[in-house]
């Protein structure tokens, strides 16, 4: 049985590690088969892959999609794309340039609020091009203000924080175009995070079913054992397969490890076995794409 990780993040989006550092500790910490899943981005994929051949485990080409499905934000994981793909490309660098005006967004709100050059302080953390709330935690632990960055979510980040500034992301049915143009699979990630009751759950999966996706990420760092009993009743009443990710963002974080994860429950579909039974088709894996 191999070990799968199909939702990890680096230095290109708000992870720690750079691709190959990424890679190599997925290696070492026993996992087959990783997907580099950053979020809105792929440019890491370039790097990853080299590494991944040379440290001997095997790469799948991902991303993490912010979609605003009503009033929220989910998140759609596309694994095994085609990073290349135009409709893919074109997409996420749109998001991408939202996501630049609402950093600084953040930063005009966060300053309003009294942190002074609070912008400048998360562009401190930032190592790729990118901006998330992730950079923003760090500088509020960082300058004293909260202890964890659970706290500087729940005191500045999050709806109603004088931080937040919701989101204007892909649509669902944009979002499951772009992962379908690039080959991929479509792939609800933690679910059981989004705090929404079963009855708004089923009807977000609806419509995802709807848009033609595949998968819920059944067992996340996210989840504890009865939400992934939880999704994994879903998963099989919904006929979507099963996906299993670390989520991974930073070493320092002892609580979430590549690879560490349950396995799926006994009677969800492993994701996976798409591209074993070759019922997905593959994208070939070229050299320096
Ligand atoms: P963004 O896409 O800029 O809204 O940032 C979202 C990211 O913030 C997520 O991918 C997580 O890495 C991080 N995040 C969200 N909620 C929390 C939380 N409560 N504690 C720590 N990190 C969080
Ligand atoms: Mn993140
Ligand atoms: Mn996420
Ligand atoms: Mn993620």
């Amino acid at each position: 049985m191999f070990n799968y990780d199909l939702h990890s993040h680096s230095t290109v989006s708000d992870g720690t590690l750079t691709p190959s550092d990424l890679v190599r500790r997925a290696r070492d910490k026993g996992v087959d088969v990783l997907a580099l899943t950053d979020h809105d981005e792929v440019a890491g994929y370039g790097a990853a892959v080299v590494e991944s051949r040379r440290v001997g485990i095997q790469l799948l080409a991902g991303v993490e999609i912010s979609v605003t499905w009503g009033r929220q934000t989910v998140h759609i994981v596309g694994l095994d794309v085609d990073p290349d793909s135009a409709g893919l490309v074109k997409g996420l660098s749109h998001l991408r340039d939202y996501r630049k005006w609402r950093g600084e967004e953040i930063g005009r709100r966060l300053e309003n609020a009294g942190f002074v050059d609070a912008y400048s302080g998360a562009l401190e953390y930032q190592q790729g091009d990118l901006l998330t709330r992730t950079h923003y935690g760090r500088f509020l632990v960082g300058v004293g203000a909260v202890e964890t960055m659970q706290d500087a979510f729940k005191k500045y980040l999050l709806r109603g924080r004088p931080g937040y500034v919701s989101g204007k992301w892909a649509s669902m049915e944009e979002a499951l175009q772009w992962i379908h143009d690039a080959g991929g699979v479509a792939v609800v990630a933690h679910p059981a995070r989004y705090g929404m009751t079963r009855t708004k759950l089923r009807s977000m999966l609806g419509e995802f079913i709807e848009c033609g996706g595949e998968g819920l990420e059944v067992v996340s760092s996210s989840h504890n054992g009865n939400e992934i009993q939880t999704m994994g009743q879903h998963a099989v009443q919904l006929g979507l397969a099963a996906s299993r990710g670390s989520d991974f963002h930073d070493p320092g974080n002892r609580w979430v490890e590549l690879g560490r994860l349950p396995s799926l429950p006994k009677k969800c579909e492993p994701i996976w076995e798409r591209w074993e039974l070759g019922r997905h088709p593959r994208v070939p894996q070229t050299a320096n794409r």
